[in-house]
């Protein structure tokens, strides 16, 4: 059953793609200058009328996380009266920012989320546990039960709970699909893979599933471990309403052309070429109660604009590669905390963790993995050799029981595990 009368954009020519981009664009960029404070005198000097393409637009300014957290209210772009929902994001800054949503945009949450499962495959046929949490004003919830409710599939409600909770939950529904964070995904398998299910595809939000070259990862390889399942990736984030989903080709998720722009850029703010590693940058279209114009992520990725071989002509995102703010310098060498993580999930007996990072007496990087007690001086000992070899990196193993580290994951009353305490700027 096709859900959305807007998905042929997908299979148009490329600059018929752009073509209609630039025209929605225009309108919420008027949109934007005639109802945003923020932006009114941003924009004062720019000219509107005057873009005929997308490269035209990178004359506009850009939009950081740090805007968004500290002129929060300049944003809102709609009278209190109109706004029905109030999601909540801690961004980076750890200073907690709302995003207020109209009713057009709940609508257009719910048309996004349909959009993005129809590309993973998702039909009227499917019952879909989701296991993430649905409140708390968290988004991504919410737009999942959204989305799944337009296609006309069934939802299992379940949300945030122990594996042991969800396989209950397996056994008296039998879902066809679930809905979840790849680490969990891998803590669910390992617990009652052997209980029969019928569960044939997951969608993965949170943790990327790949590597750069789309090669699975060994989060991914953990979970086929596991059970034999598909697993399809998307990117998302409460700030882009809009998500970035895999085909059954998992080549990168699939830009929604009528809902978002993606720029990769540097650090400069000038868009790198096709295939190389920038920043993801956003301007999620036709947003009423926040609209946002070049919105800086802060994650870094590579876009793809190759025709698919699944026959769609719209730019797939890569995997997120690593964190703007999590970069960790070390004796010359850049890294991210998901390159460590990356050579965890090698090690089963290595969770929970915790990857601290600091800063010496001599304004130097300094690495900390903090490990559960059971991990063996054996297992220590391969994982230094294999973070050298590999990243050339030594950083230090600390011990800690599970139990600390688990209440250290949810520090703060967070949401979701926080895997990486950045002492630097002293942001949690
Ligand atoms: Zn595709």
């Amino acid at each position: 059953m096709k859900i959305t009368s807007d998905n042929h954009i997908d299979y148009l020519p490329a600059d018929e793609i752009e073509a209609r981009q630039v025209e929605l664009l225009k309108k919420h960029l008027s949109y934007t200058l005639a109802h945003s404070p923020f932006y009114k005198d941003k924009f004062s000097k720019q000219d509107i009328a005057a873009i005929s393409k997308l490269s035209d637009f990178s004359k506009f300014p850009r939009t950081s996380k740090k805007d968004l957290a500290e002129f929060n209210a300049e944003f809102l772009s709609i009278v209190q009266r109109e706004v029905v929902e109030y999601v909540t994001t801690s961004g980076t800054t750890g200073k907690p920012v709302s995003i207020a949503l109209s009713k057009n945009d709940l609508e257009r949450l719910a048309y996004n989320e349909a959009r993005s499962l129809e590309i993973a495959g998702f039909t009227a046929d499917d019952i879909v546990q989701i296991t993430t949490t649905l409140d708390k004003c968290f988004m991504a919830g919410m737009a999942y039960y959204l989305g799944l409710t337009k296609i006309g599939a069934a939802v299992l409600r379940a949300g945030q709970g122990t594996p042991e909770f969800h396989w209950e939950m397996i056994r008296q529904v039998n879902p066809t699909s679930l809905i979840a964070v790849p680490s969990f995904l891998q803590k669910l398998g390992s617990h009652s893979s052997a209980i029969s299910n019928r569960i044939t595809r997951a969608l993965c939000i949170g943790e990327p599933l790949r590597n750069a070259d789309f090669s699975d990862n060994q989060l991914s390889k953990n979970i086929k471990q596991h059970w034999n399942i598909d697993l399809r990736s998307t990117y998302a984030s409460t700030e882009m309403a809009t998500a970035f989903t895999e085909c059954q080709e998992k080549q990168g998720g699939h830009l929604l052309p009528e809902l978002i722009i993606l720029e990769i850029l540097d650090e400069h703010g000038n868009e790198v070429a096709d295939g190389e590693l920038g920043e993801v940058t956003v301007t999620p279209l036709g947003i009423e109660g926040m609209p946002l114009v070049r919105f800086q992520t802060g994650d870094l990725a590579r876009k793809h604009a190759d025709t698919c071989a699944c026959g769609r002509n719209t730019p797939r995102l890569g995997p997120i590669e690593g964190r703007l703010a999590q970069m960790i310098k070390l004796k010359g060498t850049t890294i991210y905390p998901n390159q460590i993580e990356e050579i965890l999930h090698n090690y089963p007996s290595a969770s929970p963790y915790l990857i601290e990072i600091d800063r010496d007496y001599n304004g130097l990087d300094e690495v900390s993995i903090v490990l559960p007690e059971t991990f063996t001086e054996e297992e220590s000992y391969n994982l230094l050799i294999g973070l050298q070899a590999r990243l050339r990196v030594k950083p230090t193993i600390k011990k800690s029981s599970a139990s600390a580290i688990q209440q250290l994951l949810f520090r703060g009353n967070s949401r979701k595990p926080k895997k990486i305490i950045d002492h630097r700027n002293a942001s949690f």
